[in-house]
Protein backbone atom coordinates (compact mmCIF):
# COMPACT_ATOMS: atom_id res chain seq x y z
CA UNK A 1 0.00 0.00 0.00
CA UNK A 2 1.08 3.35 -0.90
CA UNK A 3 1.27 5.92 1.77
CA UNK A 4 -0.04 9.31 0.38
CA UNK A 5 -0.50 11.20 3.49
CA UNK A 6 0.10 10.65 7.01
CA UNK A 7 -1.55 12.15 10.22
CA UNK A 8 0.89 12.09 13.86
CA UNK A 9 -1.41 12.70 16.99
CA UNK A 10 0.71 14.41 19.79
CA UNK A 11 3.14 17.19 18.89
CA UNK A 12 5.43 16.77 21.67
CA UNK A 13 9.18 15.92 21.19
CA UNK A 14 8.40 12.67 19.06
CA UNK A 15 5.60 13.94 17.15
CA UNK A 16 7.69 16.56 15.81
CA UNK A 17 10.61 14.48 15.06
CA UNK A 18 8.45 11.97 12.84
CA UNK A 19 6.38 14.81 11.06
CA UNK A 20 9.92 16.12 10.34
CA UNK A 21 11.06 12.95 8.65
CA UNK A 22 8.00 12.40 7.25
CA UNK A 23 7.78 15.52 5.66
CA UNK A 24 11.35 15.35 4.48
CA UNK A 25 10.61 12.15 2.58
CA UNK A 26 8.02 14.02 0.70
CA UNK A 27 4.85 13.17 2.48
CA UNK A 28 2.23 15.44 3.28
CA UNK A 29 2.05 15.48 7.45
CA UNK A 30 -0.63 16.75 9.43
CA UNK A 31 0.13 16.94 13.14
CA UNK A 32 -2.53 16.87 15.66
CA UNK A 33 -2.59 18.15 19.47
CA UNK A 34 -5.17 18.66 22.25
CA UNK A 35 -5.03 22.62 21.75
CA UNK A 36 -3.50 24.87 19.05
CA UNK A 37 -0.58 26.60 20.95
CA UNK A 38 0.69 23.24 21.48
CA UNK A 39 -0.04 21.85 17.66
CA UNK A 40 1.78 25.16 16.21
CA UNK A 41 5.16 24.27 19.04
CA UNK A 42 5.34 20.85 17.53
CA UNK A 43 5.25 22.52 13.83
CA UNK A 44 7.72 25.04 14.80
CA UNK A 45 9.85 22.49 16.25
CA UNK A 46 9.85 20.63 13.22
CA UNK A 47 10.89 23.80 11.35
CA UNK A 48 13.91 23.89 13.84
CA UNK A 49 14.97 20.58 13.34
CA UNK A 50 14.68 21.92 8.99
CA UNK A 51 16.71 25.06 10.52
CA UNK A 52 19.21 23.19 11.77
CA UNK A 53 20.02 21.55 8.91
CA UNK A 54 19.65 24.90 6.67
CA UNK A 55 22.70 26.40 9.29
CA UNK A 56 25.01 23.69 8.57
CA UNK A 57 24.43 24.20 4.77
CA UNK A 58 22.78 20.42 4.36
CA UNK A 59 19.64 22.56 2.73
CA UNK A 60 18.65 25.69 1.72
CA UNK A 61 16.58 27.99 2.95
CA UNK A 62 13.57 27.73 -0.21
CA UNK A 63 13.79 23.58 0.08
CA UNK A 64 12.92 24.40 3.79
CA UNK A 65 10.12 26.36 2.97
CA UNK A 66 9.00 23.82 0.60
CA UNK A 67 9.56 20.67 3.25
CA UNK A 68 7.19 23.30 5.58
CA UNK A 69 4.83 22.97 2.77
CA UNK A 70 4.00 19.40 3.57
CA UNK A 71 3.49 20.18 7.24
CA UNK A 72 0.16 21.34 8.56
CA UNK A 73 -1.62 21.45 11.87
CA UNK A 74 -4.82 20.73 13.85
CA UNK A 75 -6.62 20.52 16.96
CA UNK A 76 -9.22 18.09 15.72
CA UNK A 77 -8.55 14.45 14.75
CA UNK A 78 -11.56 14.57 12.18
CA UNK A 79 -9.13 16.52 9.92
CA UNK A 80 -7.40 12.27 10.12
CA UNK A 81 -10.25 11.31 8.02
CA UNK A 82 -8.13 10.84 4.64
CA UNK A 83 -4.82 9.73 6.20
CA UNK A 84 -3.62 6.53 5.37
CA UNK A 85 -1.19 5.98 8.11
CA UNK A 86 -1.38 7.92 11.60
CA UNK A 87 0.92 7.59 14.40
CA UNK A 88 0.44 8.08 17.99
CA UNK A 89 2.77 9.61 19.84
CA UNK A 90 0.77 10.83 22.74
CA UNK A 91 1.92 10.42 25.95
CA UNK A 92 2.92 6.69 27.22
CA UNK A 93 -0.57 5.92 29.22
CA UNK A 94 -2.35 2.76 28.31
CA UNK A 95 -5.83 4.35 28.76
CA UNK A 96 -5.02 7.74 26.74
CA UNK A 97 -3.83 5.66 24.07
CA UNK A 98 -6.62 3.52 24.00
CA UNK A 99 -8.77 6.39 24.04
CA UNK A 100 -7.06 8.12 21.41
CA UNK A 101 -6.75 4.85 19.21
CA UNK A 102 -10.53 4.41 19.40
CA UNK A 103 -11.54 7.97 18.40
CA UNK A 104 -8.86 7.41 15.61
CA UNK A 105 -10.65 4.06 14.67
CA UNK A 106 -14.02 5.85 14.03
CA UNK A 107 -12.72 8.77 12.14
CA UNK A 108 -9.94 7.64 9.41
CA UNK A 109 -10.75 5.41 6.32
CA UNK A 110 -11.39 1.56 7.07
CA UNK A 111 -7.69 0.91 5.21
CA UNK A 112 -5.77 3.16 7.65
CA UNK A 113 -2.96 1.84 9.50
CA UNK A 114 -2.88 3.14 13.26
CA UNK A 115 0.74 3.32 14.50
CA UNK A 116 1.92 3.56 17.96
CA UNK A 117 5.63 4.75 18.83
CA UNK A 118 4.75 3.38 22.31
CA UNK A 119 8.38 2.64 24.23
CA UNK A 120 6.33 0.20 26.57
CA UNK A 121 3.18 -0.80 25.90
CA UNK A 122 1.41 -3.59 24.50
CA UNK A 123 0.33 -2.83 21.05
CA UNK A 124 -2.09 -6.10 20.96
CA UNK A 125 -4.11 -4.37 23.96
CA UNK A 126 -3.90 -1.30 21.72
CA UNK A 127 -5.27 -3.04 19.03
CA UNK A 128 -7.73 -4.74 21.23
CA UNK A 129 -9.74 -1.50 22.19
CA UNK A 130 -10.17 -0.82 18.40
CA UNK A 131 -12.12 -2.25 15.91
CA UNK A 132 -8.83 -3.12 12.80
CA UNK A 133 -6.17 -5.07 15.20
CA UNK A 134 -5.16 -6.36 11.87
CA UNK A 135 -4.12 -2.79 11.15
CA UNK A 136 -2.30 -1.30 14.41
CA UNK A 137 1.23 -1.97 14.92
CA UNK A 138 3.76 -0.39 17.24
CA UNK A 139 6.51 1.83 14.96
CA UNK A 140 8.95 2.86 17.26
CA UNK A 141 10.98 5.50 16.66
CA UNK A 142 14.28 6.41 19.17
CA UNK A 143 15.13 9.90 20.48
CA UNK A 144 16.50 11.64 18.15
CA UNK A 145 14.82 10.46 15.27
CA UNK A 146 16.26 12.62 12.37
CA UNK A 147 19.20 11.14 13.72
CA UNK A 148 18.59 7.66 15.30
CA UNK A 149 18.24 5.02 12.47
CA UNK A 150 16.53 2.32 13.77
CA UNK A 151 13.03 1.63 13.61
CA UNK A 152 11.52 -0.94 15.91
CA UNK A 153 8.10 -2.58 13.71
CA UNK A 154 6.24 -4.88 16.51
CA UNK A 155 2.95 -6.40 15.24
CA UNK A 156 0.20 -7.02 18.09
CA UNK A 157 -0.87 -10.67 18.25
CA UNK A 158 -3.69 -9.78 15.84
CA UNK A 159 -1.83 -7.70 13.30
CA UNK A 160 -1.99 -8.61 9.13
CA UNK A 161 1.41 -9.63 7.92
CA UNK A 162 0.31 -7.25 5.29
CA UNK A 163 0.53 -4.48 7.72
CA UNK A 164 3.68 -5.44 8.63
CA UNK A 165 4.88 -5.17 5.04
CA UNK A 166 3.24 -1.76 4.82
CA UNK A 167 4.64 -0.16 7.55
CA UNK A 168 8.22 -1.90 7.09
CA UNK A 169 8.33 -0.49 3.30
CA UNK A 170 6.82 3.56 4.78
CA UNK A 171 10.08 3.17 6.92
CA UNK A 172 12.54 2.36 4.29
CA UNK A 173 10.72 5.45 2.81
CA UNK A 174 11.78 7.66 5.34
CA UNK A 175 15.32 5.74 4.99
CA UNK A 176 15.32 4.25 8.20
CA UNK A 177 16.43 0.53 9.33
CA UNK A 178 13.40 -0.95 10.24
CA UNK A 179 13.54 -4.40 12.21
CA UNK A 180 10.40 -6.60 12.48
CA UNK A 181 10.62 -7.26 16.72
CA UNK A 182 8.04 -10.10 18.07
CA UNK A 183 5.98 -8.03 20.87
CA UNK A 184 7.68 -8.43 24.04
CA UNK A 185 8.53 -6.01 27.35
CA UNK A 186 11.24 -3.26 26.33
CA UNK A 187 10.68 -4.84 22.74
CA UNK A 188 14.36 -5.46 21.86
CA UNK A 189 16.86 -2.13 22.15
CA UNK A 190 15.13 -1.49 25.42
CA UNK A 191 15.20 -5.12 26.61
CA UNK A 192 18.91 -5.71 25.76
CA UNK A 193 20.29 -2.10 26.63
CA UNK A 194 18.44 -1.67 30.25
CA UNK A 195 20.60 -4.93 32.03
CA UNK A 196 23.45 -3.30 30.09
CA UNK A 197 23.48 -0.11 32.13
CA UNK A 198 21.48 -1.29 35.34
CA UNK A 199 24.94 -3.71 35.46
CA UNK A 200 26.90 -1.18 35.20
CA UNK A 201 25.53 0.72 37.93
CA UNK A 202 25.42 -2.67 40.15
CA UNK A 203 29.43 -2.44 38.96
CA UNK A 204 29.88 0.70 40.58
CA UNK A 205 28.19 -0.14 43.89
CA UNK A 206 30.46 -2.96 44.48
CA UNK A 207 33.37 -1.85 42.75
CA UNK A 208 35.87 0.89 44.16
CA UNK A 209 36.44 2.43 40.05
CA UNK A 210 35.11 5.97 39.79
CA UNK A 211 32.06 7.07 37.34
CA UNK A 212 34.24 8.48 35.38
CA UNK A 213 36.77 5.40 35.01
CA UNK A 214 33.66 3.05 34.12
CA UNK A 215 32.60 5.31 31.52
CA UNK A 216 36.32 5.66 30.13
CA UNK A 217 36.62 2.19 29.75
CA UNK A 218 33.52 1.45 28.20
CA UNK A 219 34.37 4.09 25.61
CA UNK A 220 37.33 3.02 25.28
CA UNK A 221 35.79 -0.68 24.20
CA UNK A 222 33.78 1.69 21.68
CA UNK A 223 30.88 3.21 23.01
CA UNK A 224 29.92 6.35 21.82
CA UNK A 225 29.58 7.23 25.34
CA UNK A 226 29.66 5.56 28.45
CA UNK A 227 26.35 3.97 30.64
CA UNK A 228 26.50 6.68 33.36
CA UNK A 229 26.49 9.54 30.54
CA UNK A 230 23.92 7.80 28.83
CA UNK A 231 21.72 7.41 32.15
CA UNK A 232 21.64 10.83 32.30
CA UNK A 233 21.02 11.43 28.74
CA UNK A 234 17.77 9.52 29.09
CA UNK A 235 17.47 10.66 32.64
CA UNK A 236 17.55 8.15 35.16
CA UNK A 237 13.74 8.23 36.54
CA UNK A 238 13.02 6.76 32.38
CA UNK A 239 15.48 4.46 32.96
CA UNK A 240 14.29 3.19 36.45
CA UNK A 241 10.89 3.24 35.32
CA UNK A 242 11.49 0.97 32.02
CA UNK A 243 13.92 -1.48 34.66
CA UNK A 244 10.83 -1.75 36.50
CA UNK A 245 8.49 -2.61 33.86
CA UNK A 246 11.34 -5.17 32.66
CA UNK A 247 11.49 -6.82 36.17
CA UNK A 248 7.72 -7.28 36.41
CA UNK A 249 8.14 -9.19 32.99
CA UNK A 250 10.92 -10.84 33.09
CA UNK A 251 11.05 -11.28 37.13
CA UNK A 252 14.70 -11.18 39.05
CA UNK A 253 17.44 -10.83 36.49
CA UNK A 254 16.30 -6.94 35.77
CA UNK A 255 15.55 -6.20 39.31
CA UNK A 256 16.96 -2.64 39.44
CA UNK A 257 19.82 -1.67 40.90
CA UNK A 258 19.31 0.03 44.62
CA UNK A 259 21.38 2.66 43.40
CA UNK A 260 20.08 3.60 40.57
CA UNK A 261 16.76 3.90 42.83
CA UNK A 262 18.38 5.98 45.24
CA UNK A 263 19.47 8.74 42.87
CA UNK A 264 16.18 9.45 41.23
CA UNK A 265 14.56 9.51 44.90
CA UNK A 266 17.00 11.99 45.88
CA UNK A 267 15.88 14.53 42.89
CA UNK A 268 18.93 13.52 40.75
CA UNK A 269 17.21 12.34 37.46
CA UNK A 270 20.06 13.70 34.63
CA UNK A 271 20.60 16.39 32.46
CA UNK A 272 17.29 17.34 32.80
CA UNK A 273 17.65 18.06 36.86
CA UNK A 274 21.32 19.85 36.50
CA UNK A 275 22.75 16.72 37.85
CA UNK A 276 22.50 12.76 37.53
CA UNK A 277 25.80 10.88 37.98
CA UNK A 278 27.69 14.24 36.49
CA UNK A 279 26.94 17.82 37.59
CA UNK A 280 25.64 20.07 34.75
CA UNK A 281 25.80 23.84 33.80
CA UNK A 282 28.52 23.94 36.87
CA UNK A 283 32.04 24.18 37.00
CA UNK A 284 32.24 20.48 38.50
CA UNK A 285 30.98 18.25 35.38
CA UNK A 286 32.96 15.34 36.94
CA UNK A 287 30.86 13.81 39.44
CA UNK A 288 33.00 14.36 41.79
CA UNK A 289 30.50 16.24 43.99
CA UNK A 290 30.38 15.11 47.60
CA UNK A 291 26.41 14.80 48.12
CA UNK A 292 26.72 11.86 45.20
CA UNK A 293 29.39 10.43 46.77
CA UNK A 294 27.98 10.31 50.36
CA UNK A 295 25.17 8.72 48.41
CA UNK A 296 27.10 5.84 46.97
CA UNK A 297 28.99 5.27 50.06
CA UNK A 298 25.78 4.76 51.86
CA UNK A 299 24.27 1.89 48.94
CA UNK A 300 27.74 0.27 49.26
CA UNK A 301 27.48 -0.02 53.43
CA UNK A 302 24.00 -1.18 53.06
CA UNK A 303 24.77 -3.69 50.06
CA UNK A 304 27.23 -5.23 52.43
CA UNK A 305 30.01 -3.56 51.22
CA UNK A 306 31.11 -5.92 48.36
CA UNK A 307 34.65 -4.94 46.66
CA UNK A 308 34.83 -6.86 43.46
CA UNK A 309 37.43 -5.93 40.38
CA UNK A 310 35.89 -3.87 37.75
CA UNK A 311 35.54 -5.74 34.53
CA UNK A 312 33.60 -4.59 31.44
CA UNK A 313 32.52 -7.88 30.99
CA UNK A 314 29.87 -7.09 33.71
CA UNK A 315 27.53 -4.66 31.79
CA UNK A 316 28.64 -6.47 28.25
CA UNK A 317 27.47 -9.75 29.48
CA UNK A 318 24.33 -8.86 30.94
CA UNK A 319 23.40 -7.59 27.13
CA UNK A 320 25.08 -10.46 24.85
CA UNK A 321 23.24 -13.55 27.83
CA UNK A 322 19.72 -11.18 27.35
CA UNK A 323 20.43 -11.21 23.50
CA UNK A 324 20.78 -14.91 23.71
CA UNK A 325 17.49 -15.32 25.65
CA UNK A 326 15.75 -13.04 23.05
CA UNK A 327 16.97 -15.29 20.17
CA UNK A 328 16.04 -18.36 21.62
CA UNK A 329 11.91 -16.70 22.22
CA UNK A 330 12.23 -15.88 18.56
CA UNK A 331 11.83 -12.25 19.56
CA UNK A 332 13.80 -11.63 16.34
CA UNK A 333 16.79 -13.07 13.95
CA UNK A 334 20.42 -13.21 15.20
CA UNK A 335 21.48 -10.73 12.00
CA UNK A 336 18.51 -8.44 13.53
CA UNK A 337 19.28 -8.21 17.06
CA UNK A 338 22.47 -7.24 16.35
CA UNK A 339 21.79 -4.88 14.11
CA UNK A 340 19.39 -2.92 15.85
CA UNK A 341 21.57 -2.97 18.65
CA UNK A 342 24.00 -1.23 16.52
CA UNK A 343 21.74 0.80 15.07
CA UNK A 344 19.84 1.85 18.01
CA UNK A 345 22.50 2.14 20.60
CA UNK A 346 25.43 2.91 18.90
CA UNK A 347 27.18 -0.64 20.13
CA UNK A 348 30.58 -0.59 18.05
CA UNK A 349 29.59 -1.05 14.46
CA UNK A 350 33.69 -3.25 14.42
CA UNK A 351 32.01 -5.44 16.69
CA UNK A 352 28.78 -6.10 15.06
CA UNK A 353 26.55 -6.43 18.13
CA UNK A 354 26.43 -8.73 20.90
CA UNK A 355 25.71 -11.48 19.23
CA UNK A 356 28.66 -11.06 16.74
CA UNK A 357 30.72 -10.25 20.17
CA UNK A 358 29.73 -13.54 21.69
CA UNK A 359 31.32 -15.25 18.45
CA UNK A 360 34.31 -13.84 18.99
CA UNK A 361 35.01 -14.03 22.69
CA UNK A 362 34.13 -17.75 22.02
CA UNK A 363 30.70 -19.21 22.39
CA UNK A 364 32.21 -21.49 25.07
CA UNK A 365 34.32 -18.57 27.02
CA UNK A 366 30.95 -16.44 27.20
CA UNK A 367 29.15 -19.44 28.92
CA UNK A 368 32.31 -19.97 31.33
CA UNK A 369 32.25 -16.19 32.32
CA UNK A 370 28.37 -16.30 33.03
CA UNK A 371 28.76 -19.39 34.92
CA UNK A 372 31.79 -17.47 36.89
CA UNK A 373 29.73 -14.61 37.38
CA UNK A 374 26.24 -16.22 38.24
CA UNK A 375 28.91 -17.91 40.98
CA UNK A 376 30.69 -14.77 42.10
CA UNK A 377 27.91 -12.11 41.39
CA UNK A 378 24.36 -13.27 41.27
CA UNK A 379 22.15 -15.20 39.96
CA UNK A 380 20.98 -12.48 37.35
CA UNK A 381 23.88 -14.03 35.18
CA UNK A 382 22.64 -17.18 35.03
CA UNK A 383 23.28 -18.48 31.40
CA UNK A 384 21.12 -18.51 28.45
CA UNK A 385 20.23 -22.43 27.89
CA UNK A 386 20.82 -21.88 24.29
CA UNK A 387 24.72 -21.18 25.09
CA UNK A 388 24.78 -24.61 26.56
CA UNK A 389 23.62 -26.65 23.23
CA UNK A 390 25.84 -24.23 21.03
CA UNK A 391 28.56 -25.46 23.22
CA UNK A 392 27.93 -28.78 23.42
CA UNK A 393 27.40 -28.91 19.52
CA UNK A 394 30.13 -27.32 18.46
CA UNK A 395 28.80 -24.10 17.60
CA UNK A 396 31.63 -21.56 19.71
CA UNK A 397 32.04 -19.34 17.27
CA UNK A 398 34.80 -17.26 15.07
CA UNK A 399 37.54 -20.08 15.30
CA UNK A 400 35.18 -22.97 15.05
CA UNK A 401 33.41 -21.26 11.75
CA UNK A 402 30.39 -21.48 13.52
CA UNK A 403 28.41 -19.60 16.13
CA UNK A 404 25.66 -17.56 15.86
CA UNK A 405 26.72 -16.54 12.68
CA UNK A 406 28.46 -18.54 9.75
CA UNK A 407 32.31 -17.64 9.22
P1 LIG B 1 5.60 14.47 24.95
O1 LIG B 1 5.02 14.61 26.30
O2 LIG B 1 6.78 15.26 24.56
O3 LIG B 1 4.46 14.73 23.87
C1 LIG B 1 3.16 14.21 23.95
C2 LIG B 1 2.21 15.15 23.23
O4 LIG B 1 0.93 14.52 23.17
C3 LIG B 1 2.01 16.48 23.97
O5 LIG B 1 2.23 17.55 23.07
C4 LIG B 1 0.56 16.41 24.42
O6 LIG B 1 -0.09 17.68 24.45
C5 LIG B 1 -0.06 15.52 23.36
N1 LIG B 1 -1.33 14.91 23.76
C6 LIG B 1 -1.69 14.43 24.97
N2 LIG B 1 -2.95 13.96 24.91
C7 LIG B 1 -3.40 14.12 23.64
C8 LIG B 1 -4.60 13.84 22.97
N3 LIG B 1 -5.61 13.25 23.60
N4 LIG B 1 -4.70 14.15 21.64
C9 LIG B 1 -3.68 14.74 21.00
N5 LIG B 1 -2.49 15.04 21.59
C10 LIG B 1 -2.35 14.73 22.90
O7 LIG B 1 5.87 12.89 24.81
P2 LIG B 1 7.04 12.18 23.94
O8 LIG B 1 8.28 12.14 24.74
O9 LIG B 1 7.04 12.72 22.57
O10 LIG B 1 6.48 10.68 23.93
C11 LIG B 1 5.41 10.29 23.11
C12 LIG B 1 5.43 8.79 22.95
O11 LIG B 1 6.68 8.41 22.34
C13 LIG B 1 5.34 8.01 24.25
O12 LIG B 1 4.59 6.84 24.03
C14 LIG B 1 6.79 7.67 24.56
O13 LIG B 1 6.91 6.50 25.34
C15 LIG B 1 7.32 7.43 23.16
N6 LIG B 1 8.77 7.61 23.00
C16 LIG B 1 9.40 8.67 23.57
C17 LIG B 1 10.78 8.82 23.38
C18 LIG B 1 11.52 9.99 23.99
O14 LIG B 1 12.75 9.92 24.09
N7 LIG B 1 10.83 11.05 24.38
C19 LIG B 1 11.49 7.91 22.58
C20 LIG B 1 10.80 6.86 21.96
C21 LIG B 1 9.43 6.72 22.18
Amino acid sequence: MYIYKVGVVGAGTMGAQIAELVSYAGVPVLVADRQDTLARQGVAAVRRIYQARVDKGKMTPEQLEEKMLLVSASTDLNALKEVDLVIEAVPEDLSLKQQVLRELDRICPRSAILASNTSALSISALGAGTGRPSKVIGLHFFNPAYAMPLVEVIPGLATDPQTVDDVVGFAESLRKTPVIVKECAGFLVNRLLSPYLNEAVWCLQDSALSIKAIDQDMVSFGMPVGPFALLDTVGLDIALEVSRILHRSYGPRMAPAPLLEVLVKAGRTGIKAGHGWYEYGSADEGGGDQRLEDLVAQVRLDSGGHRREWTRARPLLAMVNEAVIALQEGVASARDIDLAIVAGTGFPNEKGGPLHLADQLGVDQVLRQLEELTESVGLRFWPAPMLRRMVAAGFTGQLAGRGFFQY
